[in-house]
């Protein structure tokens, strides 16, 4: 059989599950995923390899109404996803209205490439619903082909995969056969950082938060990491530290566990806080947070 290969780029609004889907298909925590909006900030790949398929996934964040610079370089890149794929997971979930207005809807209308439409989160509603949801978005987007998932459950995922590699063109495999992502090591890192700080802090806090890894030292038995937390304002870098450090110390100890997971080795972490006022609308610390 000749060898497939391609682009299959996941998107959608927020929250609707794109970063549960994507680690589902690949089988490795590649995305970080809380229930707030918003969690995931950048274009992440995920390589799944076959004898003769390799699938390229790229969980993307969510499509949503922009209010500051940050969140107008997520959106962008969310959309550039439409334009590198061979295929397009569009997804949703049984709480998102189908609506036809909405502009990633018209530019997937006029799209030429296959659309897999995923109606997702199919665990929490009846049948009845989801045909409900199936034949609405099947009015909207004629040329999608609607598949009802459950990420969280695994519900129809080997359906989908089995579509996808129908769809995929023929083409020798992009990248080595043993490569599971695009990014490093210190990328992991401070997304697993960040989630806990989303799961940690409250309001606006995690949202004006980067972590950069400064340094990522590995030996036979222990990984010593150390990386800043930038804040936006003083007053938020008191509250990332708490009363006598410990807030800092409860989000540096959720990341330290999960890393000794996600690398499979003792694992150190110290961190600092910095305030960059107003960094999310700075064009050049977007550009070496990575975001331009
Ligand atoms: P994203 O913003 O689209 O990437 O969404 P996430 O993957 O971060 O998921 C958002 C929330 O929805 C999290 O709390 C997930 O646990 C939850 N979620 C995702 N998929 C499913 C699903 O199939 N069923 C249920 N019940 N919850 C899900
Ligand atoms: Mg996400």
């Amino acid at each position: 059989m000749p060898h497939r290969s391609g682009f299959v780029n996941i998107l959608g609004s927020p929250n609707v599950g794109k970063s549960t889907l994507m680690n589902a298909l690949t089988g490795i925590k590649l995305s970080i995923i809380t229930s707030k909006v918003q969690t995931t900030r950048h274009r992440i790949m995920g390589i799944v390899n076959g004898e003769d398929f390799q699938i390229i996934y790229t969980d993307t964040p969510g499509i949503f109404r922009p209010s500051y610079k940050l969140q107008e370089q997520m959106v962008k890149s969310a959309y550039s996803a439409l334009g590198d794929a061979d295929i397009i997971l569009l997804v949703t979930d049984i709480y998102e209205s189908p609506d036809p207005s909405r502009e990633i809807i018209r530019k997937l209308g006029k799209i030429e490439k296959p659309v897999l439409l995923l109606i997702n989160k199919t665990d929490l509603d009846s049948q009845g619903a989801v045909n409900r949801l199936t034949t609405a978005w099947s009015g909207i987007l004629p040329g999608a082909e609607i598949i009802p998932v459950s990420a969280l459950k695994g519900y129809n995922l080997e359906k989908l995969l089995d579509r996808i590699i129908s769809l995929l063109p023929e083409s020798p495999p992009y990248y080595p056969k043993d490569e599971i992502t695009d990014k490093s090591e210190r990328f992991f890192v401070s997304e697993i950082v960040r989630e806990k700080i989303l799961i940690n802090y409250r309001k606006e806090v995690p949202y004006s938060v980067e972590v950069e890894i400064v340094s990522f030292k590995e030996s036979d038995e222990i990984i010593r990491i150390s990386g800043i937390i930038y804040v936006m304002r003083d007053s938020q870098k008191g509250i990332i530290i708490g009363k006598q450090g410990l807030a800092i110390k409860k989000t540096g100890t959720m990341a330290r566990m999960d890393l000794e997971d996600f690398f499979g080795k003792k694992v150190f972490i110290e961190l600092q806080v910095k305030v960059k006022k107003d960094w999310r609308n700075d064009p050049r610390m977007l550009r070496q947070f990575g975001y331009i």
